[in-house]
């Protein structure tokens, strides 16, 4: 299976229909169909890894001050408890929890929801340890890639440029000159597949410290390089930068049927 990392943005992508939200319709659609979907949120931070355990997790509304409608979204997908078990055991770098009380988070099911509309495939979430170092996070993706040769869907979901205290509501579609500098710098390192300077990202320079001030919406993308095999096939999609600071830029690793490469 194909691994991606997806620029979530707003929690209002769940309910709009626009040119993010109409592109992860597209490719929900050409994807081959998943067994599972193993989802990695920006907003599913915890002391230790957990994964969630549940057979029909809950949909959370982890957010404030957005209209009614978002918070009657329901994402009714099934867990997949036996492969949150298989996951506990397949990964020996560290210690993975079973949990039942977390659910989807909206880092999640803002994008399933368009990926995977009729929302009948299992879905786990995996937590973000954050006491941990990014190259803990890049380690332990990497004992995760048998799960796409059993059909497991992989998603990263954050945004690789995301510092909420910047964001400027007069550049509805361009950012600032530091987040597109960063923006095409960590595109550039993709695809040459230079992952070194990204997991040291803490060390790189004022566009790199402004654009990811804080690293949760930021690790969900190691997680995908690291699951990509050498010269294994990468395209970007959804390459803007929105309200100066928030990067919608997104990966898919391991298909070609995006045809139309944005970057
Ligand atoms: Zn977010």
């Amino acid at each position: 299976m194909p691994a991606m990392f997806v620029g979530h943005g707003s929690p209002m992508n769940a309910i709009e229909l626009n040119e993010f939200s109409n592109e992860w319709r597209r490719i929900g659609r050409i994807l081959p169909v998943p067994e599972a979907i193993i989802c990695i949120s920006a907003h599913w931070e915890t002391r230790g890894t957990f994964v969630t355990s549940t057979e029909k997790p809950r949909t959370i509304h982890d957010f404030g001050g957005f209209p009614p409608e978002l918070y009657k979204v329901e994402y009714p997908a099934p867990g997949n408890p036996e492969l949150a078990s298989l996951i506990t055991q397949m990964v020996t770098k560290t210690k993975i929890e079973m949990d039942a009380s977390w659910g989807f988070d909206h880092g999640a099911w803002s994008i399933l929801k368009h990926l995977y509309p009729e929302a009948n495939i299992p879905v786990v979430q995996l937590s973000l340890d954050y006491t941990k170092s990014p190259g803990y996070h890049y380690e332990l993706a990497k004992q995760l890639a048998t799960l796409r040769k059993r059909g497991g869907l992989i998603i990263g979901s954050g945004n690789i440029v995301h510092n909420l205290r910047t964001l400027d509501w007069k550049m509805p579609e361009t950012g600032f000159d530091w987040a597109v500098e960063a923006d095409i710098e960590i595109r550039k390192l993709i695809s040459e597949g230079n992952h070194k300077p990204l997991i040291n990202y803490e060390h790189g320079g004022k566009a790199f410290k402004m654009s990811v001030p804080s690293s949760e919406h930021f690790l969900p993308l190691l997680y995908i390089l690291a699951l990509r095999r050498e010269n294994e096939n990468l395209s970007f999609f959804n390459t803007r930068i929105i309200l100066g600071s928030v990067s919608m830029t997104s990966i898919i690793i391991g298909t070609d049927a995006l045809s139309i490469d944005q970057s």
